[in-house]
């Protein structure tokens, strides 16, 4: 899809804004739904060590006939694998899988704080970039004091942040600091995995705009400046995903989105306490 749109990582590099998450995409299937989702258009597949497909990416963009710079790969360095030698070598095993040279941007899962690791492994990442191993460097789930600590000890700002993030849990006091430091916020779980999809607002504006409720929250992050990466295994729907720069929501179909925040709102587990 030609008109979709792109972000400048604060490294200058471009990101897709809509990628494919692929956690829980079965491995002997990845392959098949990377080359379905590459066919549709998308340029951009968020994977993960630990989500056992990295394998089934590699092959999935080989298999597009897509050159290998025409795709924005991202994977994640695993909780067990914290530490500066640990996740050198992690890495290099996670390249292995995809059977690529390098990754277009490389983050820590998790910053899993009672380890006290996260800023060693950051030192790994910031050689990684050096070496144009990981072409972009970021973390994940990381909280403001995580952020901070990394910040100050390099100097070295990660481009992304990749949080939970969905219409019943909107992170807006992490977005702005964010914001503030030049860090792009990618949206994790962005349709509330699947349970935001029968709220009546949503709904409502779906039916409003003749889209479905999920290509209405995949717009809503778009128009926020978000990178945003819906998972599924289904053409149809994974065309569905992509299929959101051709309408706009206005302000008043923003803020009733915004209204749907809710402090409760987390599905996944707390940074502060997992890992
Ligand atoms: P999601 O919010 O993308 O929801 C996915 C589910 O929504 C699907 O399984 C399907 O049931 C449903 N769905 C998707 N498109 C639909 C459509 N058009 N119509 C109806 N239903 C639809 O949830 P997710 O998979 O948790 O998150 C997306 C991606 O984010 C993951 O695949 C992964 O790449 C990433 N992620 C990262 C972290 C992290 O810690 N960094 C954690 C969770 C997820």
């Amino acid at each position: 899809m030609s008109d979709q749109t792109h972000l400048t990582l604060n490294d200058g590099r471009s990101i897709p804004q809509v990628g494919l998450g692929v956690w829980q995409t079965p491995a002997d299937t990845t392959a098949d739904t990377v080359a379905v989702a590459l066919a549709a258009g998308y340029r951009a597949v968020d994977t993960a060590a630990v989500y056992r497909n990295e394998k089934g990416v590699g092959e999935g963009v080989r298999r597009s006939g897509l050159a290998r710079n025409e795709v924005f790969v991202t994977t994640k360095l695993w909780n067990d694998n914290q530490g500066y030698d640990a996740a050198l070598t992690a890495f290099d095993k996670s390249l292995g899988r995809l059977g690529m040279d390098h990754v277009d941007l490389y983050l820590i899962h998790w910053p899993a704080p009672t380890q006290n690791l996260y800023l060693d492994s950051w030192k790994a990442l910031v050689r990684l970039k050096e070496e144009g191993r990981a072409k972009s460097i970021g973390v994940s789930n990381f909280a403001v004091p995580h952020l901070e600590r990394i910040i100050g000890e390099t100097g070295v700002t990660p481009a992304v942040n990749q949080i939970e993030l969905h219409p019943r849990f909107q992170q807006s006091a992490l977005r702005a600091f964010h914001a503030d430091k030049g860090i792009l916020t990618e949206s994790w779980s962005p349709l509330g995995q699947g349970k935001t999809l029968d709220d009546p607002t949503l709904t409502a504006l779906a039916q409003r705009h003749g889209k479905t409720a999920a290509q209405v929250i995949i717009r809503w992050h778009v128009q926020l400046g978000l990178i945003v990466i819906p998972k599924s295994v289904t053409p149809s729907r994974i065309a569905e995903n992509l299929d959101v720069f051709g309408f706009a929501l206005d302000d008043a179909d923003m803020a009733a989105i915004a209204g749907l925040d809710g402090a409760q709102g987390r599905i996944g587990p707390d940074p502060a306490a997992f890992g």
